[in-house]
């Protein structure tokens, strides 16, 4: 296990449009607001999703693409650091009209037809991504310094 503390910082609300790519609107605002660590909620609706299951056999990433209009049940996530620059790491669940649900890690793609955001922003030593040799997986390190 590793463990990294955090003092609350800034909460931001983001009101995503019509059209807008969940995965890359998310990541550029962190981008352009300096946010190297953040907690990430989001519901809404989205217009199609695009979303990667991981095989823990083969360690690789698996696309699954659902072409149609989906409610956005519950959307989580986290922002760290990955070769220098913040990450935003998400998954999410999604329900059709009929209420079944889909969910996975949110990959480019996901074409947002209305999207509420909170970016809880926290204040200390971003958690640094490094390639975890037993899942494959860019996770966090240890706590730097
Ligand atoms: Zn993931």
């Amino acid at each position: 296990m590793t463990s990294h503390r955090f003092n609350p910082g800034t909460v931001h609300l983001l009101g995503l449009d019509t059209g807008d790519d969940l995965y890359n609107a998310i990541s550029e605002y962190v981008k352009t607001h300096d946010i190297n660590t953040a907690s990430l909620a989001f519901l809404g609706a989205v217009r199609r999703a695009s979303l990667r299951y991981y095989n823990q056999e083969e360690n690789r990433y698996q696309d699954l693409e659902i072409d149609k209009h989906l409610e956005v049940t519950a959307g989580t996530g986290n922002v760290s650091l990955l070769d220098g620059s913040p990450f935003v790491h998400i998954h999410a669940a999604f329900a059709d009209e009929e209420g079944r649900a889909f969910g996975g890690h949110v990959n480019e793609g996901t074409e947002v037809f209305a999207l509420e955001v909170t970016v809880s922003q926290l204040h200390g030593d971003a958690p640094v991504r490094q390639l975890d040799e037993t899942t494959g997986l860019m996770l966090w390190g240890p706590p730097q310094g």
